[in-house]
């Protein structure tokens, strides 16, 4: 419903990759996740009576992320929350060894000049753990300061699965020890997963991702969508 909201302009209303939700036709349903959507249907999640981006990801791998360090949106609902229930994520824990000529390429690609990488450190982190900015120095001692969000993007959001890691450089590769995978941002769904097979309902569940968030039937927003 956000997404039809904000493509209104466009020919479509959700795309089939990461942009929305992946979905791969028809033949990628299972019973189990019809059912979900048959026992949901109508049922909306609102915060102060509006819809809102109910972004999430993977594994947020101990705190979910602050929407606002993302994106330009604001509310209490993405503020991030602390969740302990995805510590049995296959995507807790990654490692990555990325060669360094393969990042200076990627750098160039993207505009920013840089010679042979010497030295790659982390600045700054935020409070749900995540890097905020990263140094990147050349042979020359050139210095180039990017967030952590834009070198994963640029690296490859897979590559780099979220920007949770340590750096270091080991001979010719950059050796990145990481955590979660995806933004972080709104639900954690291997945290929720985790909740589910403790007892918890869907509903509990997004409350505690959604801060403030409540559900409604989707006949109370007509008119503004
Ligand atoms: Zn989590």
């Amino acid at each position: 419903m956000y997404q039809k909201r904000q493509n209104a302009l466009q020919p479509y209303d959700l795309r089939s990759d990461i942009y929305s939700q992946v979905y791969g036709g028809s033949t990628s349903e299972k019973w189990s996740t019809t059912r979900a959507v048959n026992l949901t249907k109508g049922k909306i999640l609102v915060y102060n009576g509006d819809i809102f981006p109910s972004y999430y990801h993977a594994t947020c791998a101990g705190h979910t992320e602050d929407a606002s360090n993302l994106w330009n949106i604001d509310l209490p609902p993405l503020k991030g929350v602390e969740c302990d229930s995805c510590k049995y994520s296959p995507h807790y824990k990654w490692v990555k060894g990325i060669p360094l000529w393969e990042i200076t390429n990627k750098l160039k690609e993207n505009g920013y000049k840089t010679g042979r990488i010497a030295s790659i450190i982390i600045l700054s982190k935020n409070s749900s753990g995540r890097i905020e900015k990263i140094e990147i120095k050349d042979e020359a001692g050139v210095s180039l300061i990017l967030t952590a969000k834009d070198f994963r993007q640029m690296i490859g959001p897979n590559a780099v699965r979220s920007t949770k890691f340590d750096i270091s450089i080991k001979g010719s590769q950059a050796y990145l020890q990481g955590y979660g995978w995806g933004h972080g941002a709104g639900m954690c769904q291997w945290g929720a997963f985790g909740m589910a097979r403790k007892g918890k309902k869907a509903e509990e569940i997004l409350k505690i991702y959604y801060p403030g968030a409540e559900i409604m039937t989707i006949d109370k927003l007509k008119g503004k969508t």
